[in-house]
């Protein structure tokens, strides 16, 4: 099956021609010059200049250490932003669909709905895992991408590498691989698969593993074909300096990172064993990321139990497939034991 990824962008968008920014005319070599070309204010504390719109620094870093090459990176304010520009480069408003697979991550839909895109949705089996035959029977000319997430939230589960493989084979729009979780998991990246298939997309943020929720970074990885399109529509500055320096600065250093996931796993390890402990607690699901999703006897009354106990967890009862279920996130282990006092008690 030939992959034609032009066939799926945009028409608008195939025709754009770019924003093209002071700092995109002018890209500094380092040599000492007058930068009077961006309307800036001249005095200097620290963030008076516009950030480099295709944050090479950061990019190459990033590269490096998956054997990439940043022409293979996109990179947005939060991965929710790169999502959009996903809707927004290949789904054509009232006329395009794409396809999820709840229980999952809300902002698909939402998203959907904001660039008036058809959600079809296609739940997932019993055992959460995802239903290909019935995804397939869902595409039709106009699916553009297929959304799964991978450790899923709020399931906790990865799904089988066959399964996916199956539908990158059988599925001529893109598979995006949301990988938001994927520092938590036992199962490998699809990272190393980019090059073997041409529709596939990476997602990745820096909000969970990395510690950085409030600096709003998120990344897509995928062909430099892809990575080109999401390119010429994202806004001009839409990572910001401090955003930039920050990420670039822990980055190089994700040896205290490497420390506190390892310590969430062992806590999550041990959280479960605690959990199976509690009456009332009926399933404890199969998780790898930093979360546990249980199924309790009565969802909404231990929610409000807990919460008044001083502690909020999530309840994901409303979601397809999880009546009666509470989301844990795993914390330092002090919050942990207290989480663990407060479901004992009552
Ligand atoms: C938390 C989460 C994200 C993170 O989004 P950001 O905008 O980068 O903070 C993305 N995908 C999934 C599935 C998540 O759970």
């Amino acid at each position: 099956m030939k992959f034609d990824l032009y066939r799926l962008v945009r028409e608008n968008i195939r025709g754009l021609k770019p924003y093209s920014s002071a700092r995109d005319e002018y890209t500094s070599d380092g040599s000492k010059m007058v930068f009077i070309d961006a309307n800036e204010s001249p005095y200097s504390n620290g963030i008076n200049r516009y950030p480099d719109p295709q944050q090479r620094q950061l990019k190459t870093l990033l590269a490096e250490s998956f054997s990439l090459s940043p022409a293979n990176i996109l990179l947005g304010n939060g991965s929710d932003e790169v999502l959009d520009l996903i809707f927004r480069a290949f789904c054509e408003p009232h006329k395009d669909n794409v396809i999820t697979m709840p229980p999952t991550y809300g902002m698909y839909k939402v998203l959907a709905g904001i660039n008036a895109i058809e959600n079809r949705e296609v739940l997932l089996t019993e055992s959460f895992e995802l239903d290909v035959d019935r995804i397939l029977e869902s595409v039709n000319s106009k699916t553009k991408v297929i959304f799964l997430c991978s450790p899923n939230n709020p399931t906790g589960n990865s799904f089988s590498v066959k399964h996916i493989e199956y539908l990158l084979n059988n599925f001529q729009g893109l598979l995006v691989v949301d990988e938001a979780y994927i520092d938590f998991a036992t199962q490998g990246s699809w990272l190393n698969k980019l090059g073997q298939f041409p529709n596939l997309m990476v997602t990745r943020t820096f909000s969970k593993a990395y510690g950085m929720a409030g600096l709003r970074l998120g990344v897509c990885y995928a062909s430099e074909n892809i990575i080109t399109i999401l390119n010429r529509i994202k806004p001009p500055y839409n990572v910001n300096e401090l955003t930039q320096r920050k990420a670039f600065q822990m980055i190089q250093n994700t040896a205290l990172v490497e420390e506190q996931i390892a310590e969430i796993l062992t806590e999550r390890d041990r959280m479960i064993g605690q959990l199976a402990k509690i009456s009332y607690v009926k399933e404890i699901y199969p998780t790898d990321a930093n979360f546990i999703l249980v199924k309790v006897d009565d969802a909404d009354k231990r929610y409000q139990e807990i919460l008044e106990l001083g502690v909020v967890v999530r309840n994901r009862s409303t979601q397809p497939l999880c009546y009666n279920t509470l989301r844990f996130t795993i914390g330092t282990p002090e919050e942990n034991e207290t989480l663990l006092k407060v479901l004992n008690s009552l």
